[in-house]
């Protein structure tokens, strides 16, 4: 199989077509990284018909209440279904916990994928805040696509993706948290997030090195970025 080559930049995500010490687009410094595109081949589906603005249902992206005052205001009365969220900061702001806190009230299957951290790591944190939500299922899988079959076969209403940079897809072989990964990962989720009016909200770090990618390559791609400081928290 013939692989394609290009060089991403880990600070700022462009592509270029041959190497070179310097990003064109952000100016920084021995940033750019190989990558093989393995899968090149997209099949294209057929779109639906336009329709017009006015016949458009607004009323079937209903705001989910998440039942933390702050949230919901912040949101406008609470999450959008079928919207995809950011929730960032540096590791320890306590964006797991957010998750779960917001897992009290939302309504229908949630999913939460645990890159992270281990099932037995949550639910201690689970049982410690005191949650008993029946309808939140976990899973350690981070395989893009896999986790993709899994969605498209199970009808959750909600995501959790905890985080971001611990998600790889199989079209590439760089490693989880690589530029590639990131967009890719989160493109692909995001896609079956709109396809199936899904509620997705990803976590990811923000690293003070830059050297990691970091969620501003996504930021674009989200319907909102909440981020966590660490003041925020009470402890
Ligand atoms: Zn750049």
């Amino acid at each position: 199989m013939k692989q394609a080559l290009v060089f991403i930049c880990s600070a700022c995500g462009a592509d270029h077509a041959k190497w070179a010490g310097r990003c064109r687009v952000c100016g920084s410094w021995n940033t750019l990284e190989e990558t093989k595109i393995v899968k090149t081949r997209t099949a294209v589906r057929k779109t639906a018909n336009p329709q017009t603005l006015v016949s458009v249902n607004s009323s079937s992206h209903p705001r989910l209440v998440t039942g933390l005052d702050e949230v919901d205001l912040l949101f406008g009365g609470g999450l959008v279904q079928g919207s995809v969220y950011l929730l960032t900061g540096e590791p320890g702001t306590g964006k797991s916990t957010m998750l779960l806190e917001l897992s009290r009230n939302l309504p229908g299957k949630i999913l939460y994928i645990a890159g992270e951290e281990t099932e037995f790591q949550i639910k201690e944190r689970f049982d410690r805040l005191g949650i008993k939500n029946d309808r939140l299922f976990i899973t350690r899988e981070t395989c893009a696509e896999s986790l993709i079959e899994l969605v498209n076969r199970e009808n959750f209403n909600i995501l959790f993706i905890d985080s971001i940079q611990m998600l790889s897809s199989s079209a590439f072989e760089n490693t989880p948290g690589s530029v590639v990964q990131v967009r890719t990962c989160a493109c692909l989720l995001i896609n079956v997030c709109k396809e199936k009016n899904i509620t997705c909200i990803f976590t990811g770090h923000i690293t003070k090195d830059g050297t990691t990618a970091g969620p501003k390559i996504i930021e674009h791609a989200v319907d909102g970025t909440v981020y966590m400081y660490p003041e925020a928290i009470d402890s």
